[in-house]
């Protein structure tokens, strides 16, 4: 297998190390440099299907498998640079010191007691060599004839100590056939770049990852934690006409949250509430009294309500949204729109199909029939553009969907609705009729319009605070 040739490889990292000098990447990163031709040579015996475990020098073992620079330059600025991952490829990695030896071992054994015919490559720096883990996974390898073969990249340094002074002498320990080693002087230093300066990192992106890392995104069952029995009051939509007879008497003002369901909050509902709800936040509102606001559809609750799951159900793939929307990876899109939506949810779907399918610039991916496809391709294709079709389902105005495309920094394209009103300021392309999809020169426009606009209300602190003045 060969990927990347020596200059790619100087390239990439370079432009790595100017990043990280410009202090544009304000994570800890090891760089690669000075072992090319040796990495070169040792791919070239790694075979498709080969298993591949890194190190926390990830970036030349990851492009030599295969792996494409932008991609690794987006984990690099999220700061996974340590922490590289890729399924596809096979590809693991640890910071831990050795800490991919006995799963590389493991992984060896694996193969060899289903007869299959790959291989494992696993890589490690000479201070993983003083490692006592390193010995038990290569005493399995060599006393199982396992297919592992274990790569020590030596370049006469742990963080900054010899071999010499960490081990008294400078001799290579012998080891059997399946450990090979290499040496190298790095270009770099053992982390960070070579300038000696203090960095300062660019306040830009420091406050963007900080938005990121401290936003928490909003599901209506985290709501449930404001209930206190007293002055609020968490409901399902769907008992509403219960609890409205059971506090018809009740002598103190009442703040009401409501949703976790397709049913409206229209304006006959509204007229049966006691008098003592002087305050509404509900999802799915379709009235405009004015005690009643409205509240995000948000994301698929992962966690059940607290008050009890029948008020608010936690969906088990709930879980896996809610961390890729909390901290989508870092992406540039390469196209325009894309429409993926199932069309039987709502009588209006099939013609908003149509026109996806008509304009060359939408990616079409609709499916007639509501079909549990992989969250992550989805999320991968709403990446990959810079806006997104979303169509109202059952409830009156935005759906999970909008939401999710919001968190994954794209902008969604919705019909105007009163629903959709109150979410307006954040980055969203309404239109008046869907015929506009097919006038690309319009949406981009609209685009270019909307895309900076704040995304305050994402963080569901923004809702916490305003139910609570309101309370
Ligand atoms: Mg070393």
């Amino acid at each position: 297998m060969f990927n990347a040739t020596k200059e790619e490889l100087i390239e990439f990292e370079t432009k790595i190390h100017d990043l990280f000098e410009e202090g544009d990447l304000p994570f800890l990163t090891h760089l690669c440099g000075g072992n090319e031709d040796q990495l070169i040579e040792v791919f070239k015996d790694v075979e498709e299907g080969d298993y591949i475990f890194s190190t926390h020098r990830t970036h030349y073992h990851y492009l030599l498998a295969g792996g494409k620079p932008d991609v690794l330059e987006d984990k690099i600025k999220d700061g996974d640079s340590m922490f590289v991952f890729d399924q596809k490829l096979k590809f693991f990695s640890s910071s831990v010191l050795a800490g991919c030896t006995g799963i590389a071992a493991g992984v060896a054994l694996s193969f060899k007691m289903q007869n299959k015919k790959n291989k494992v490559w696993c890589f490690i720096g000479d201070g993983a060599e003083d490692e006592g883990h390193f010995y038990e996974a290569v005493s399995l390898v060599e006393g199982w004839d396992l297919p592992c073969t274990f790569i020590v990249e030596d370049n006469d340094r742990s963080v900054d100590t010899s071999k010499k002074d960490r081990r008294g002498k400078d001799h290579p320990i012998k080891w059997p056939t399946c450990v090979r080693r290499y040496h190298y002087t790095p270009t770099y230093p053992h982390a960070g770049s070579d300038s000696g300066k203090w960095l300062k990192f660019n306040q830009d992106v420091l406050e963007d990852h900080k938005k990121k890392r401290d936003r928490t995104i909003f599901q209506l069952n985290t709501l449930s934690h404001l209930h206190d029995g007293v002055n609020i009051f968490f409901v399902k939509t769907d008992y509403l006409h219960h609890f409205f007879h059971e506090y018809q008497d009740y002598d103190k003002p009442i703040t009401l949250i409501t949703g976790n369901s397709d049913y409206p909050i229209l304006d006959k509902m509204v007229d049966t509430a006691p008098s003592c709800i002087t305050r509404w936040w509900g999802q799915a509102i379709n009235t405009d009294s004015p005690i009643v606001s409205a509240l995000p559809y948000g994301i698929e609750n992962s966690v059940h309500c607290h008050l009890g799951e029948h008020l608010g159900y936690g969906h088990p793939g709930g879980a896996y949204k809610a961390i890729v929307t909390k901290t989508p990876p870092t992406r540039k899109p390469t196209k325009d729109v894309y429409a993926n939506f199932s069309e039987t949810t709502y009588k209006g779907r099939p013609r908003v199909a149509e026109l996806c399918r008509e304009a060359d610039h939408i990616t079409y991916d609709i499916q007639s029939v509501c079909t549990d496809r992989p969250y992550k391709a989805f999320v991968d294709n709403v990446l990959d553009h810079k806006m997104v079709v979303c169509p109202r389902g059952n409830a009156p105005a935005e759906t999970h969907r909008f939401w999710e495309v919001l968190y994954l920094g794209r902008v969604p394209i919705v019909k105007y609705k009163k629903g959709i009103a109150p979410f307006l300021e954040l980055p969203v392309i309404v239109l008046d009729d869907w015929d506009k999809l097919l006038d690309l020169e319009f949406l981009e426009a609209e685009y270019e319009k909307v895309k900076d606009n704040p995304t305050d209300m994402l963080d569901i602190s923004y809702w916490v605070e305003r139910v609570r003045d309101h309370g």
